[in-house]
């Protein structure tokens, strides 16, 4: 953590402005870089090696780091709707980068090969217009540039960079490794934009991620490429200082990663049981298929029933697979059951209370039978092995998109079969601590209370002196350093 002084510029100077945003000579200027994937102690410990120095200056400084959590599941693109739309992927509909449309499952060849959505590949961009949520900070802020972010809804024409190199390099990084030329020409477009106007700056580097799907997430090639990152990061500050007022900025990643060292197919196993599953890449016309199975990061995976037929004993074959640490579903009447192995707890929210009632054993580890307040509840669950786990159950299965029964990976497994091309060494999308925790580095004092990405998008607002829309699932950090603020 580092101090909380204010930063050199006079932030209460800043706030003194009229709200708004768009007032063309308003100064206040935020940054937001999104180092996709980096594990919160990999950059801790490049930073105190003293090999951050300008993360450091810039940013840790005047304000600090933390780890906060991101959501469930824990995977680029859907991870990065809290940053953009200050919501979680359940209340927006999007609960996955794969997820299962049973309305289409009637249609003809395209319809249901759209039903089961992936946003890797050709259905990419349709998670824009899938997204049930908004404005997006893009909107509210209309003097935003974007730099390599597959989410650009409510974007001005021209105000997303380098998106057909972002795909062109995108698929040769994916298939080649060439993650250092993609994260190069991300940084010169940064750097590039410093003298430009603009009032919000989101920047994506997917190097970190690619790299370590390929290696391992403290591999020398992803700590190089967090190193490239500051040097651009020094690069952009100096040349911004020098045409107006340091911008605000906030360095952050979307998920942790862990090391993979068994591939469990999950559809492969209803296979077995049988029965008939739909599947990505080869299945999506799986004939009389009875199943669908949704993989996400790969450690996350939603389950659709598709009839009613053997549901009860299925739910509980699959929450006892190996490899499966968690499986969460509906309850019948309200809430949502939250199962380990044997153990069972349910979980219900009232006027932001949450009510974690064990069943069978205490499945989170939490140590209690509570309603409690959803701030207090994350600070308990931060030293348990599923950090956020109620409020990210209860916010996956109030999607209705989310499949009967979601599953979370154990430590060192993934849901897809070792024929994903390029195989993946590590991955995320679970629920477990390794995936679960993200660094949060912001230039404004960081609260007391514990964070979530969800958070940032209002803080930035703040920032900017933009008014924060209702109904946001994030609160400002502004409003959690007061103990009445982290009680919402
Ligand atoms: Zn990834």
């Amino acid at each position: 953590m580092g101090s909380l002084t204010a930063p050199g510029v006079s932030h209460a100077r800043r706030r003194q402005r009229p709200s708004g945003g768009k007032d063309p000579s308003d100064p206040r200027r935020v940054v937001c870089v999104l180092l996709d994937g980096v594990r919160h102690d990999v950059l801790q410990e490049l930073l105190f090696r003293g090999d951050l120095p300008n993360l450091s200056r810039w940013v840790i400084e005047p304000g600090g780091m933390t780890s906060g959590t991101t959501v469930f599941p824990s995977t680029t693109g859907v991870a990065y709707i809290p940053f953009l739309f200050g919501r979680y992927p359940g209340p927006a509909n999007v609960p996955g980068i794969r997820w299962f449309d049973r309305a289409g499952l009637a249609g003809g060849l395209i319809d249901r090969w759209r039903s089961a959505r992936s946003y890797c590949g050709p259905q990419a961009a349709s998670i824009n217009s899938d997204i049930e949520a908004g404005p997006s900070i893009f909107e509210l802020v209309p003097e935003s540039l974007a730099i390599c972010t597959p989410i650009t809804r409510g974007l001005a024409r021209g105000a997303h960079l380098m998106p057909v190199r972002r795909a062109v390099l995108g698929a040769a990084a994916h298939y080649f490794g060439g993650y250092p030329a993609l994260d190069r020409a991300v940084a010169n477009a940064w750097i590039a934009m410093a003298r430009r106007p603009w009032r919000f700056l989101f920047v994506v580097f997917p190097g970190p991620d690619g790299l370590t799907h390929l290696l391992d997430p403290a591999h020398p090639q992803v700590l190089d490429s967090c190193r490239q990152i500051d040097r651009a990061l020094g690069d952009f500050m100096r040349r911004a200082v020098a045409s107006g007022e340091p911008p605000t900025l906030f360095v952050v990643a979307d998920h942790g990663a862990s090391p993979v060292r068994e591939h469990h197919d999950v559809a492969l196993e209803l296979e077995a049981m049988g029965v008939p599953t739909i599947r990505h890449p080869m299945h999506v016309w799986r004939r009389n298929a009875r199943a669908a199975v949704m993989v996400s990061g790969n450690g996350a995976a939603h389950v659709y029933l598709l009839d009613s037929e053997r549901r009860a004993e299925l739910v509980d074959r699959l929450i006892r697979l190996p490899g499966v640490a968690l499986g969460g579903y509906r309850d019948a009447r309200d809430g949502v059951v939250v199962a380990r192995g044997h153990l069972r707890a349910h979980l219900t929210e009232h006027d932001g209370q949450v009510t974690y009632e064990p069943l069978l054993g205490d499945p989170l580890g939490l140590g209690c039978q509570a309603m409690q307040d959803d701030r207090e509840l994350l600070a308990r669950s931060l030293t348990t092995e599923f950090p956020d786990a109620p409020r990210q159950l209860l916010q996956l299965m109030s999607s209705p998109r989310s499949g009967d029964v979601v599953l979370a990976a154990e430590r060192g497994v993934d849901f897809r079969g070792p024929w994903e091309l390029p195989e993946h060494r590590s991955g995320h999308g679970s629920l477990i601590t390794d995936h679960m925790l993200v660094p949060i580095a912001s230039s404004l004092p960081l609260p007391a209370a514990p964070v979530r990405s969800v958070d940032l998008m209002p803080t930035m607002l703040d920032a900017l002196g933009v008014p924060v829309p209702d109904g946001l699932d994030g609160v400002s950090f502004s409003r959690l350093a007061t103990p009445a603020g982290a009680l919402r």
